[in-house]
Protein backbone atom coordinates (compact mmCIF):
# COMPACT_ATOMS: atom_id res chain seq x y z
CA UNK A 1 0.00 0.00 0.00
CA UNK A 2 2.12 3.01 -1.11
CA UNK A 3 -0.65 5.36 -1.95
CA UNK A 4 0.05 8.76 -0.94
CA UNK A 5 -2.90 9.49 0.80
CA UNK A 6 -3.29 6.52 2.32
CA UNK A 7 -4.24 7.27 6.11
CA UNK A 8 -2.84 4.48 8.11
CA UNK A 9 -4.36 5.64 11.66
CA UNK A 10 -7.79 6.49 10.51
CA UNK A 11 -7.89 2.91 8.09
CA UNK A 12 -6.53 0.35 10.01
CA UNK A 13 -7.17 1.63 13.53
CA UNK A 14 -8.08 -1.37 15.88
CA UNK A 15 -11.53 -2.55 16.44
CA UNK A 16 -11.88 -0.91 19.98
CA UNK A 17 -10.35 2.48 19.22
CA UNK A 18 -12.70 2.53 16.82
CA UNK A 19 -15.95 1.41 19.34
CA UNK A 20 -14.43 4.13 21.81
CA UNK A 21 -14.17 6.76 18.47
CA UNK A 22 -17.45 5.92 17.38
CA UNK A 23 -19.34 6.32 21.24
CA UNK A 24 -17.62 9.50 21.85
CA UNK A 25 -18.84 11.28 19.07
CA UNK A 26 -22.31 9.31 18.97
CA UNK A 27 -23.04 11.05 22.66
CA UNK A 28 -21.40 14.38 21.21
CA UNK A 29 -23.98 14.33 18.25
CA UNK A 30 -27.27 13.43 20.22
CA UNK A 31 -26.60 15.78 22.40
CA UNK A 32 -25.40 18.85 19.77
CA UNK A 33 -28.86 17.55 17.89
CA UNK A 34 -31.19 17.80 21.28
CA UNK A 35 -29.33 21.36 21.39
CA UNK A 36 -29.88 22.73 18.16
CA UNK A 37 -32.35 20.59 16.17
CA UNK A 38 -36.38 21.23 17.24
CA UNK A 39 -37.53 18.24 15.44
CA UNK A 40 -34.63 15.84 17.22
CA UNK A 41 -35.56 17.36 20.57
CA UNK A 42 -39.42 16.53 19.84
CA UNK A 43 -38.85 13.01 18.88
CA UNK A 44 -36.29 12.77 21.88
CA UNK A 45 -38.69 14.06 24.28
CA UNK A 46 -41.08 11.78 22.85
CA UNK A 47 -39.38 8.90 23.08
CA UNK A 48 -37.92 9.74 26.55
CA UNK A 49 -34.50 9.43 25.72
CA UNK A 50 -31.85 12.13 26.56
CA UNK A 51 -28.15 12.52 25.30
CA UNK A 52 -26.95 11.15 28.81
CA UNK A 53 -28.95 7.98 28.00
CA UNK A 54 -26.59 7.17 25.16
CA UNK A 55 -23.63 5.04 27.39
CA UNK A 56 -22.61 2.34 24.80
CA UNK A 57 -22.78 1.54 21.39
CA UNK A 58 -26.16 -0.66 21.10
CA UNK A 59 -27.81 2.27 22.54
CA UNK A 60 -28.20 3.93 19.58
CA UNK A 61 -31.15 1.90 18.94
CA UNK A 62 -32.82 4.44 21.91
CA UNK A 63 -32.30 6.62 19.46
CA UNK A 64 -35.00 7.90 16.64
CA UNK A 65 -34.86 7.83 13.22
CA UNK A 66 -34.93 10.07 10.70
CA UNK A 67 -36.67 9.63 6.78
CA UNK A 68 -36.54 11.74 4.12
CA UNK A 69 -40.12 13.33 4.82
CA UNK A 70 -38.77 14.89 7.94
CA UNK A 71 -35.95 16.64 5.78
CA UNK A 72 -38.69 17.57 3.33
CA UNK A 73 -41.15 19.13 5.82
CA UNK A 74 -37.46 20.75 7.48
CA UNK A 75 -36.99 22.37 3.73
CA UNK A 76 -35.22 23.99 3.19
CA UNK A 77 -32.96 24.23 6.64
CA UNK A 78 -35.11 23.39 9.78
CA UNK A 79 -33.13 20.82 10.60
CA UNK A 80 -29.59 22.35 10.62
CA UNK A 81 -27.41 22.39 13.74
CA UNK A 82 -25.52 25.13 13.29
CA UNK A 83 -26.13 28.72 11.98
CA UNK A 84 -26.31 29.71 7.99
CA UNK A 85 -23.24 32.22 8.86
CA UNK A 86 -21.41 29.30 9.99
CA UNK A 87 -21.35 27.26 6.33
CA UNK A 88 -20.24 27.92 3.27
CA UNK A 89 -21.54 25.61 0.84
CA UNK A 90 -25.02 24.27 -0.22
CA UNK A 91 -25.75 21.20 -2.04
CA UNK A 92 -29.63 19.65 -2.93
CA UNK A 93 -31.06 16.27 -4.28
CA UNK A 94 -32.99 16.35 -7.43
CA UNK A 95 -36.44 16.54 -5.99
CA UNK A 96 -38.53 14.10 -8.24
CA UNK A 97 -41.15 13.57 -5.88
CA UNK A 98 -41.49 17.18 -3.26
CA UNK A 99 -38.95 19.32 -2.40
CA UNK A 100 -35.03 18.85 -3.15
CA UNK A 101 -33.31 17.11 0.20
CA UNK A 102 -30.82 20.50 1.09
CA UNK A 103 -27.69 20.38 3.39
CA UNK A 104 -25.16 22.72 4.41
CA UNK A 105 -21.70 22.35 5.21
CA UNK A 106 -19.48 23.85 7.37
CA UNK A 107 -15.77 24.12 6.42
CA UNK A 108 -15.00 21.37 8.76
CA UNK A 109 -18.28 19.45 7.22
CA UNK A 110 -16.09 19.70 3.95
CA UNK A 111 -12.91 18.40 5.14
CA UNK A 112 -14.20 15.71 6.69
CA UNK A 113 -16.22 14.96 2.74
CA UNK A 114 -12.91 15.77 1.07
CA UNK A 115 -10.71 13.20 3.54
CA UNK A 116 -13.59 10.41 3.43
CA UNK A 117 -13.58 10.75 -0.81
CA UNK A 118 -9.48 10.88 -0.64
CA UNK A 119 -9.79 7.81 1.08
CA UNK A 120 -12.39 6.14 -1.49
CA UNK A 121 -10.14 7.53 -4.28
CA UNK A 122 -7.40 6.15 -3.19
CA UNK A 123 -8.68 2.69 -2.43
CA UNK A 124 -9.28 2.89 -6.12
CA UNK A 125 -6.50 3.39 -7.64
CA UNK A 126 -5.86 7.37 -7.33
CA UNK A 127 -2.51 8.47 -6.66
CA UNK A 128 -1.05 12.62 -7.40
CA UNK A 129 0.73 11.25 -10.39
CA UNK A 130 -2.76 10.62 -12.09
CA UNK A 131 -4.37 12.92 -14.18
CA UNK A 132 -8.54 12.86 -12.97
CA UNK A 133 -11.41 13.47 -15.03
CA UNK A 134 -14.42 14.57 -14.14
CA UNK A 135 -17.90 13.96 -16.18
CA UNK A 136 -20.06 14.88 -14.04
CA UNK A 137 -22.02 17.68 -14.05
CA UNK A 138 -21.16 20.25 -11.44
CA UNK A 139 -24.11 22.19 -9.68
CA UNK A 140 -26.20 21.83 -6.96
CA UNK A 141 -25.44 17.86 -6.87
CA UNK A 142 -22.86 16.68 -5.04
CA UNK A 143 -21.24 14.38 -7.05
CA UNK A 144 -19.26 16.08 -8.87
CA UNK A 145 -17.90 18.23 -6.22
CA UNK A 146 -17.04 14.97 -3.92
CA UNK A 147 -15.02 13.36 -6.48
CA UNK A 148 -13.32 17.58 -7.32
CA UNK A 149 -12.10 17.95 -3.48
CA UNK A 150 -10.90 13.76 -3.02
CA UNK A 151 -8.92 13.91 -6.08
CA UNK A 152 -7.20 17.36 -5.34
CA UNK A 153 -6.94 16.46 -1.64
CA UNK A 154 -5.09 13.02 -2.94
CA UNK A 155 -2.63 15.89 -5.31
CA UNK A 156 -4.42 14.42 -8.53
CA UNK A 157 -4.33 16.83 -11.53
CA UNK A 158 -8.11 17.23 -11.70
CA UNK A 159 -9.75 17.74 -15.15
CA UNK A 160 -13.86 19.40 -14.15
CA UNK A 161 -14.68 17.92 -17.80
CA UNK A 162 -18.53 18.56 -15.98
CA UNK A 163 -21.33 16.96 -17.87
CA UNK A 164 -22.76 15.58 -21.58
CA UNK A 165 -20.44 16.06 -24.70
CA UNK A 166 -19.61 12.46 -24.80
CA UNK A 167 -17.00 13.42 -28.14
CA UNK A 168 -15.32 16.05 -26.05
CA UNK A 169 -14.78 14.00 -22.71
CA UNK A 170 -13.05 11.32 -25.33
CA UNK A 171 -10.52 14.64 -26.78
CA UNK A 172 -10.23 15.57 -23.40
CA UNK A 173 -8.79 12.08 -22.12
CA UNK A 174 -6.78 12.03 -25.20
CA UNK A 175 -5.43 15.29 -25.31
CA UNK A 176 -4.28 15.57 -21.22
CA UNK A 177 -3.51 11.77 -21.06
CA UNK A 178 -6.34 11.06 -18.65
CA UNK A 179 -5.76 8.19 -16.41
CA UNK A 180 -8.44 8.21 -13.83
CA UNK A 181 -12.47 8.83 -14.49
CA UNK A 182 -15.21 9.38 -12.20
CA UNK A 183 -18.78 9.54 -12.84
CA UNK A 184 -21.45 6.41 -13.34
CA UNK A 185 -21.34 3.44 -14.56
CA UNK A 186 -23.87 3.48 -17.17
CA UNK A 187 -22.13 6.75 -18.44
CA UNK A 188 -18.84 5.18 -18.42
CA UNK A 189 -20.24 2.18 -20.81
CA UNK A 190 -21.79 5.06 -23.19
CA UNK A 191 -18.23 6.89 -23.52
CA UNK A 192 -16.64 3.29 -24.16
CA UNK A 193 -19.42 2.22 -26.80
CA UNK A 194 -19.02 6.22 -28.19
CA UNK A 195 -15.16 5.94 -28.72
CA UNK A 196 -15.85 2.52 -30.82
CA UNK A 197 -18.00 4.14 -33.17
CA UNK A 198 -15.13 6.60 -33.36
CA UNK A 199 -12.93 3.89 -34.37
CA UNK A 200 -10.87 4.33 -30.88
CA UNK A 201 -10.35 1.40 -28.58
CA UNK A 202 -10.27 2.76 -25.19
CA UNK A 203 -7.80 -0.02 -23.85
CA UNK A 204 -5.54 0.54 -26.53
CA UNK A 205 -5.55 4.67 -27.55
CA UNK A 206 -6.85 5.81 -23.93
CA UNK A 207 -4.16 5.96 -20.88
CA UNK A 208 -7.77 5.34 -18.50
CA UNK A 209 -6.96 2.41 -15.98
CA UNK A 210 -8.74 2.97 -13.32
CA UNK A 211 -12.51 4.48 -12.76
CA UNK A 212 -14.68 4.81 -9.47
CA UNK A 213 -18.31 4.99 -10.63
CA UNK A 214 -21.67 5.65 -8.19
CA UNK A 215 -24.64 7.11 -7.76
CA UNK A 216 -26.56 3.84 -8.95
CA UNK A 217 -26.73 0.33 -8.81
CA UNK A 218 -24.62 -1.43 -10.82
CA UNK A 219 -24.46 -5.03 -11.95
CA UNK A 220 -21.20 -7.11 -11.82
CA UNK A 221 -22.13 -7.87 -15.67
CA UNK A 222 -21.60 -4.27 -16.17
CA UNK A 223 -18.86 -3.57 -14.56
CA UNK A 224 -17.17 -6.64 -16.22
CA UNK A 225 -18.17 -4.88 -19.76
CA UNK A 226 -16.22 -1.71 -19.04
CA UNK A 227 -13.59 -3.14 -17.28
CA UNK A 228 -12.73 -5.45 -20.37
CA UNK A 229 -14.03 -2.46 -22.80
CA UNK A 230 -11.04 -0.07 -21.30
CA UNK A 231 -8.97 -2.33 -19.24
CA UNK A 232 -9.96 -0.75 -16.12
CA UNK A 233 -9.78 -1.65 -12.94
CA UNK A 234 -13.49 -0.54 -12.02
CA UNK A 235 -14.32 0.26 -8.19
CA UNK A 236 -17.59 1.01 -6.72
CA UNK A 237 -18.50 4.28 -4.41
CA UNK A 238 -21.40 4.78 -2.20
CA UNK A 239 -23.07 7.61 -0.64
CA UNK A 240 -25.85 9.86 -0.82
CA UNK A 241 -26.52 13.80 0.09
CA UNK A 242 -28.30 13.18 3.22
CA UNK A 243 -24.99 11.77 4.45
CA UNK A 244 -22.20 13.98 2.84
CA UNK A 245 -22.52 12.60 -0.49
CA UNK A 246 -20.28 10.40 -2.39
CA UNK A 247 -17.98 8.94 -0.19
CA UNK A 248 -19.43 6.72 2.48
CA UNK A 249 -18.04 3.46 1.35
CA UNK A 250 -15.59 2.13 -1.92
CA UNK A 251 -14.77 -1.70 -2.34
CA UNK A 252 -10.91 -1.80 -1.82
CA UNK A 253 -8.78 -3.70 -4.18
CA UNK A 254 -10.05 -7.60 -2.73
CA UNK A 255 -13.49 -6.61 -4.58
CA UNK A 256 -15.48 -8.23 -1.87
CA UNK A 257 -17.73 -5.55 -0.30
CA UNK A 258 -17.51 -1.79 0.10
CA UNK A 259 -15.61 -0.55 3.48
CA UNK A 260 -17.90 1.71 5.38
CA UNK A 261 -16.00 4.75 7.35
CA UNK A 262 -16.98 3.89 10.45
CA UNK A 263 -15.03 6.94 12.17
CA UNK A 264 -17.80 9.65 10.36
CA UNK A 265 -21.00 6.94 9.95
CA UNK A 266 -22.34 4.15 11.87
CA UNK A 267 -24.27 1.58 10.01
CA UNK A 268 -27.52 -0.71 10.85
CA UNK A 269 -28.81 -2.87 9.01
CA UNK A 270 -32.21 -3.11 9.71
CA UNK A 271 -35.95 -4.95 8.87
CA UNK A 272 -37.67 -2.51 6.55
CA UNK A 273 -40.84 -3.80 8.33
CA UNK A 274 -40.07 -4.49 11.99
CA UNK A 275 -36.92 -2.33 12.17
CA UNK A 276 -35.35 -4.26 14.29
CA UNK A 277 -31.63 -5.57 13.63
CA UNK A 278 -30.80 -8.15 11.01
CA UNK A 279 -27.88 -11.06 11.44
CA UNK A 280 -24.62 -10.14 9.55
CA UNK A 281 -24.68 -11.33 6.30
CA UNK A 282 -28.59 -11.13 6.23
CA UNK A 283 -29.92 -8.23 3.98
CA UNK A 284 -32.00 -5.42 5.08
CA UNK A 285 -32.68 -1.73 4.61
CA UNK A 286 -29.42 0.39 5.14
CA UNK A 287 -29.47 3.04 8.51
CA UNK A 288 -26.91 5.57 9.14
CA UNK A 289 -26.09 7.81 11.67
CA UNK A 290 -23.47 10.62 11.39
CA UNK A 291 -21.06 11.45 13.69
CA UNK A 292 -18.90 14.03 12.76
CA UNK A 293 -21.31 16.58 11.21
CA UNK A 294 -21.59 20.07 12.05
CA UNK A 295 -24.19 21.58 9.39
CA UNK A 296 -26.90 19.14 9.19
CA UNK A 297 -26.24 15.82 11.28
CA UNK A 298 -28.82 12.81 11.12
CA UNK A 299 -29.25 10.31 14.01
CA UNK A 300 -30.53 6.93 12.07
CA UNK A 301 -31.48 8.38 8.53
CA UNK A 302 -33.46 5.60 6.59
CA UNK A 303 -31.80 5.65 3.08
CA UNK A 304 -34.19 2.52 1.62
CA UNK A 305 -31.25 1.29 0.11
CA UNK A 306 -31.21 -2.53 0.76
CA UNK A 307 -27.85 -4.67 1.28
CA UNK A 308 -26.04 -6.18 4.25
CA UNK A 309 -23.01 -6.39 6.29
CA UNK A 310 -19.70 -8.82 5.61
CA UNK A 311 -19.45 -11.03 8.59
CA UNK A 312 -15.75 -10.52 8.75
CA UNK A 313 -13.62 -7.51 10.62
CA UNK A 314 -10.44 -8.27 9.00
CA UNK A 315 -9.74 -7.60 4.56
CA UNK A 316 -6.53 -8.54 3.12
CA UNK A 317 -6.32 -5.11 2.30
CA UNK A 318 -5.31 -4.34 6.18
CA UNK A 319 -8.42 -1.65 6.39
CA UNK A 320 -10.43 -2.53 9.57
CA UNK A 321 -14.02 -0.80 8.34
CA UNK A 322 -16.88 -2.86 8.64
CA UNK A 323 -17.76 -3.68 4.39
CA UNK A 324 -20.97 -4.45 2.94
CA UNK A 325 -22.34 -6.00 -0.13
CA UNK A 326 -23.17 -3.52 -2.95
CA UNK A 327 -26.20 -2.01 -2.74
CA UNK A 328 -29.00 -4.11 -5.05
CA UNK A 329 -31.43 -1.42 -5.03
CA UNK A 330 -33.50 1.77 -2.94
CA UNK A 331 -36.40 -0.41 -2.03
CA UNK A 332 -38.21 2.52 -4.05
CA UNK A 333 -36.73 1.14 -6.88
CA UNK A 334 -38.51 -2.09 -6.37
CA UNK A 335 -41.86 -1.95 -8.84
CA UNK A 336 -44.83 -4.69 -8.61
CA UNK A 337 -46.30 -6.12 -12.24
CA UNK A 338 -48.54 -8.90 -11.43
CA UNK A 339 -48.03 -9.51 -8.16
CA UNK A 340 -44.19 -9.80 -8.84
CA UNK A 341 -41.93 -7.99 -7.08
CA UNK A 342 -38.93 -6.85 -9.33
CA UNK A 343 -35.83 -5.15 -9.45
CA UNK A 344 -34.45 -3.18 -12.21
CA UNK A 345 -30.46 -5.06 -11.23
CA UNK A 346 -32.42 -8.40 -12.00
CA UNK A 347 -33.07 -7.62 -15.49
CA UNK A 348 -29.97 -5.67 -15.73
CA UNK A 349 -28.32 -9.01 -15.09
CA UNK A 350 -29.32 -10.74 -17.29
CA UNK A 351 -29.03 -8.41 -20.25
CA UNK A 352 -25.49 -8.18 -19.24
CA UNK A 353 -25.49 -11.87 -20.23
CA UNK A 354 -25.29 -10.71 -23.79
CA UNK A 355 -22.72 -9.82 -25.95
CA UNK A 356 -24.72 -8.29 -28.72
CA UNK A 357 -26.78 -6.11 -25.78
CA UNK A 358 -25.52 -2.82 -25.65
CA UNK A 359 -25.56 -0.83 -22.10
CA UNK A 360 -28.25 1.39 -22.62
CA UNK A 361 -31.93 0.25 -21.42
CA UNK A 362 -34.97 0.91 -20.27
CA UNK A 363 -38.28 -0.68 -17.95
CA UNK A 364 -41.28 0.74 -19.23
CA UNK A 365 -44.35 -0.35 -17.16
CA UNK A 366 -47.70 0.44 -18.57
CA UNK A 367 -51.03 -0.65 -18.48
CA UNK A 368 -53.58 -2.64 -21.10
CA UNK A 369 -57.39 -2.59 -19.53
CA UNK A 370 -56.69 -3.51 -16.22
CA UNK A 371 -53.56 -5.70 -16.61
CA UNK A 372 -50.00 -4.15 -16.15
CA UNK A 373 -47.66 -4.64 -18.40
CA UNK A 374 -43.94 -4.55 -18.28
CA UNK A 375 -41.88 -3.90 -21.86
CA UNK A 376 -37.92 -4.17 -21.82
CA UNK A 377 -36.32 -1.50 -24.50
CA UNK A 378 -32.75 -2.14 -25.07
CA UNK A 379 -30.32 -1.31 -27.37
CA UNK A 380 -28.29 -3.44 -29.66
CA UNK A 381 -24.17 -2.94 -29.02
CA UNK A 382 -24.32 -2.22 -33.04
CA UNK A 383 -26.81 -1.97 -36.01
CA UNK A 384 -28.21 -5.76 -36.90
CA UNK A 385 -30.98 -7.22 -39.13
CA UNK A 386 -34.63 -7.20 -37.96
CA UNK A 387 -34.50 -10.62 -37.83
CA UNK A 388 -31.33 -11.11 -35.41
CA UNK A 389 -32.79 -8.31 -33.27
CA UNK A 390 -36.19 -10.46 -32.96
CA UNK A 391 -34.03 -13.74 -32.28
CA UNK A 392 -32.13 -11.69 -29.63
CA UNK A 393 -35.39 -10.33 -28.22
CA UNK A 394 -36.64 -14.05 -27.31
CA UNK A 395 -33.30 -14.94 -25.75
CA UNK A 396 -33.79 -12.33 -23.34
CA UNK A 397 -37.48 -12.57 -22.64
CA UNK A 398 -36.66 -16.24 -21.47
CA UNK A 399 -33.65 -15.15 -19.83
CA UNK A 400 -35.91 -12.88 -17.88
CA UNK A 401 -38.55 -15.26 -17.29
CA UNK A 402 -36.02 -17.71 -15.55
CA UNK A 403 -35.45 -14.66 -12.97
CA UNK A 404 -38.03 -13.24 -12.44
CA UNK A 405 -41.09 -15.89 -13.59
CA UNK A 406 -42.61 -12.65 -15.84
CA UNK A 407 -42.31 -13.08 -19.44
CA UNK A 408 -42.45 -9.58 -20.62
CA UNK A 409 -42.24 -7.60 -24.16
CA UNK A 410 -38.99 -7.23 -25.20
CA UNK A 411 -37.19 -4.51 -27.93
CA UNK A 412 -34.17 -4.30 -29.33
CA UNK A 413 -33.16 -1.01 -30.07
CA UNK A 414 -30.28 -0.21 -32.66
CA UNK A 415 -27.65 1.56 -30.61
CA UNK A 416 -28.29 5.55 -29.59
CA UNK A 417 -32.20 5.16 -29.71
CA UNK A 418 -32.36 5.16 -25.80
CA UNK A 419 -31.56 8.85 -24.43
CA UNK A 420 -28.40 8.62 -22.39
CA UNK A 421 -27.77 11.11 -19.23
CA UNK A 422 -24.65 11.81 -17.11
CA UNK A 423 -26.09 12.25 -13.67
CA UNK A 424 -27.85 8.87 -12.88
CA UNK A 425 -29.86 6.63 -16.28
CA UNK A 426 -33.55 6.48 -15.52
CA UNK A 427 -33.83 2.89 -15.91
CA UNK A 428 -38.01 2.18 -15.11
CA UNK A 429 -40.70 4.38 -16.59
CA UNK A 430 -43.71 3.54 -15.23
CA UNK A 431 -46.80 4.52 -17.49
CA UNK A 432 -49.39 3.21 -16.11
CA UNK A 433 -51.86 6.02 -14.49
CA UNK A 434 -51.88 6.04 -10.79
ZN1 LIG B 1 -10.27 -4.22 2.10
Amino acid sequence: MKASYFQRGSEQIDRKALDALQLRRLRATAKLVYQKVPFYKGEMKRLGVAPGDIRRLSDITKLPFTVKNDLRDAYPFGMMAAPLEKCVELHASSGTTGKPVTVCYTPHDLDVWSDVMARCLTMSGLTKKDVFQNPIPYGLFTGAFGFHYGAQKVGALVVPAGGGQTERQLQLMMDYGVTFISGVASYAAHLGQKAAEMGLNPAKDLKVRNGLFGAEFFTSGLKERISEAWDMDVHDIYGLTEMCGPGVSTDCDMHDGLHLWEDHFIVEILDPKTLEPVEAEEEGEVVLTTITKEGMPLLRYRTRDISFLLDTRKCECGRTHVKHAPVKARTDDMFIVKGTNVYPSQVESVLMRFPAVGSNYRIVLYRTGLLDQMRVEVEARRKMPDRDAEILAREIQDGIHSVVTLRPEVKVLPPGSIEQVTVKAKRVVDERPK
